[in-house]
């Protein structure tokens, strides 16, 4: 069928093919070839490899020296040609393809959706009536446009051209190339789709990776606050809270079948302030990391350790829990971390206390348990350093009973019913009476008379020393100054005030005793301070420097309890001390014991050496009194001497011995009788 309209010089007389008609598939190679451009579609991922495959395979079908393709822009109908493969060249735009002749037969092939056969005379006749120089460019010998549809719609042109000497498309390949473009707009609408899909999916994955990303990184946030919110940042262990949830799952399994055992170690390291205070912190920190990793080394896998805060670890044993392989446990882990560690290139000893507490029916609550094993605790340490202890009822009766004291010790320094008591210190040589030292004495209406040695240490962790003992200091300042009023021959005599670290650390201590001391007029020299080695413990750059502003002042220090493990030779290097007191478990042995009476020998030539005076205390007979005299020991406290008695009884008792106030300094006797 020729389609021309005569009307119209610039339309060529072309023949046109009805798409209606039915394809004679004569060429074998038809149905490949359109399986082919279908599966370009997918396989070629962008329009240029679609166009180059496409152009391959009409080639094998028919005669193609020029393909051009002509998409219309569903908005605009415009019509644009992404493609031109010209054989002649092998390549693209060879020739312009847009040229005004190939236009006007586009054109005509989107406005008839006809298949367009157009040979060289027509385009010749297209480019005159144009008035383009029909010589100017090589014009095809004969071509053929079909129109791409889909469904009713135009989507594009593909114009074939053959430059071969009187070549003429035939029939057969006409009906080819409308299969063709048939499957060309399939597969042009398909690319774009997949295109689409392509792109969304790349998108999607994109989306999703971004979206995983994101849940990846919740995830991690998750993990790592989870991590941190039941693990310790320092030591990696795990923290209080996860200890106890996993202590609770023990005691229920262990409720529901009493079989299962276990057994938790409460761990804690021996003076570990006094290394972070003096080594630093990051010593401190590398200190508890060390500590974590051989508590991990000391345990079976199946145990839990946790770190509780501060210096306290924790061990859940809960595989084979029998009495005997958990003190093996605690044995091993003491002599763990009593071996050297060695920390920012420091050598650092430390050692620990452990308290024990057996899986026991009586147990509903983890932290019942590991209340008791803090219990075992408190008493392994005051076994003195690296023990363990295993809880048992009586320990809880003494806990119990110590909260009580701690709860009527708060009432009793509150209501100021602390009392002081005084004992002579008096001149080996001359038997005079030189001093009192003012010990604390607290009577309770139920629990009778406490101990100083039970309630001071009480009174120190409790934080009530410094008012306890600034209590005790006021009064006995007071007392003394009064007697060495009130007898001349006393008008010497000392106080020695037992201080304890936290009142040399306490705001203002220098300048309250300074207050005291002018408040009363007693000068500063009559008073001694008696310290011990713990007064170096926490802080020792600060107290040394408090203690030796006091001593600037001319207030005396003593070291009490000398030769013990509260007092240490390391003391006389760094205080400004005026005295040693000789503990008095070496005055007791004196007599029996040859080195109690050799280590009194060694602290006189010490303290000769240094120029410290040399007090010894606890002198209950007359046979020490004389081995202490015939040492050098300049002077005695002790039982022989007087006991520590309270002011009015001490007031009768200088009152007895000077009944003529004001008037006597030597008569107070020291050996053999007595103050009280
Ligand atoms: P300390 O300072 O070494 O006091 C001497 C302790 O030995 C006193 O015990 C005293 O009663 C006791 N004592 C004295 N002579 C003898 C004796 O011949 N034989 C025996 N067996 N013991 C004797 P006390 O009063 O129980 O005080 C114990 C510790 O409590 C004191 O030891 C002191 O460290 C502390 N302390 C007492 N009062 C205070 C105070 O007001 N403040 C502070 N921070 N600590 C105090
Ligand atoms: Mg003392
Ligand atoms: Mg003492």
């Amino acid at each position: 069928m020729q389609h021309h309209d005569p009307a119209n010089p610039e339309t060529p007389q072309v023949q046109v093919r009805s798409c209606i008609e039915t394809p004679d598939y004569s060429v074998e190679d038809l149905p490949n070839a359109l399986l082919d451009i279908a599966s370009f579609s997918h396989m070629e991922t962008d329009s240029d490899g679609f166009y180059r495959a496409l152009h391959r395979v009409i080639d094998k079908l028919t005669q193609v020296d020029s393909l051009l393709i002509g998409l219309v822009d569903p908005e605009t109908s415009q019509l644009t040609i992404p493609c031109h493969l010209n054989q002649a060249a092998q390549d693209h735009d060879y020739l312009d393809p847009d040229t005004l002749e190939r236009r006007a037969i586009l054109n005509l092939v989107v406005q008839s959706r006809e298949l367009v056969h157009i040979n060289r005379d027509d385009i010749y006749r297209i480019k005159i009536s144009r008035g383009l120089d029909p010589e100017i460019s090589q014009i095809p010998e004969d071509a053929i446009g079909l129109p791409l549809l889909e469904g009713n719609r135009i989507v594009g042109v593909m114009l074939l051209e053959s430059f071969a000497k009187d070549f003429r498309y035939s029939d057969t390949e006409k009906e080819m190339m409308w299969q063709i473009s048939a499957q060309v707009a399939k597969s042009l609408h398909q690319k774009d789709i997949i295109g689409t899909l392509m792109h969304s999916k790349a998108n999607l994955k994109n989306d999703n990776r971004y979206l995983q990303g994101l849940l990846d990184e919740r995830e991690e946030i998750h993990q790592r606050l989870l991590h941190n919110a039941t693990h310790d940042a320092l030591t990696g262990l795990p923290n209080r809270a996860l200890f106890l949830k996993r202590l609770r799952q023990v005691i229920h399994r262990s409720r529901m079948n009493d079989q299962v055992g276990f057994a938790v170690l409460f761990v804690d390291l021996d003076r570990f302030k006094v290394v972070n205070d003096s080594l630093g912190h990051p010593v401190g920190d590398g200190l508890l990391v060390e500590v974590g990793c051989r508590l991990r080394h000391c345990v079976h896998s199946s145990a839990l350790v946790a770190r509780l805060g501060g210096d306290e670890f924790c061990v859940l044993l809960t595989v084979d829990t029998s009495p005997e392989v958990v003190k093996m446990v605690a044995k091993r882990i003491l002599e763990n971390l009593k071996q050297p560690m060695y920390l920012d290139g420091q050598r650092v000893v430390t050692s620990s206390s452990i308290g024990i507490a057996f899986g026991h029916e009586r147990y509903e609550t983890a932290i019942d348990v590991l209340r008791d094993a803090d219990t075992a605790l408190y008493q392994a340490k005051s076994l003195g350093r690296s023990n363990f202890s295993i809880f048992d009822q009586s320990m809880r009766d003494d806990a119990v009973l110590r909260m009580e004291t701690e709860q009527a010790l708060r009432q009793a320094v509150e209501e100021d019913q602390i009392t002081v008591h005084y004992q002579p210190i008096v001149d080996l040589q001359t038997g005079q009476l030189v001093s009192f030292e003012a010990l604390a004495r607290w009577f309770h209406p139920t629990l009778g008379h406490v101990p100083a040695s039970t309630f001071i240490p009480i009174a120190e962790e409790i934080h009530l020393i410094s008012q306890l003992t600034g209590n005790v200091f006021e009064k006995a300042i007071s007392q003394v100054s009064r007697w060495r009023c009130e007898f001349p021959g006393l008008n010497e005599l000392g106080l020695n005030v037992n201080i304890s670290p936290m009142q040399v650390e306490s705001e203002g201590f220098v300048e309250s005793i300074q207050d005291f001391l002018t408040g009363v007029g007693l000068p500063a020299r009559s008073l001694k301070l008696e310290v011990t080695e713990s007064m170096l413990l926490n802080n020792p750059k600060s107290a040394t420097k408090v203690l030796t502003e006091l001593h600037e002042m001319n207030v005396r220090l003593a070291l009490d309890d000398f030769g013990t493990g509260y007092s240490s030779l390391s003391c006389l290097n760094s205080l400004p001390l005026d005295e040693l007191k000789i503990d008095l478990s070496f005055v007791q042995n004196i007599v029996d014991d040859d080195r109690s009476d050799a280590i009194v020998q060694m602290i006189v030539a010490l303290a000769q050496v240094m120029d410290l005076q040399v007090v010894a205390e606890g002198v209950e007979t007359v046979e020490q009194l004389q081995i202490l005299r015939d040492l050098g020991v300049h002077r005695g406290q002790g039982y022989l001497f007087g006991t520590p008695a309270s002011g009015d009884s001490i007031y009768k008792q200088l009152f007895e011995a000077n009944p003529r106030r004001n008037s006597v300094t030597d008569t107070i006797p020291f050996v053999p009788a007595r103050f009280n």
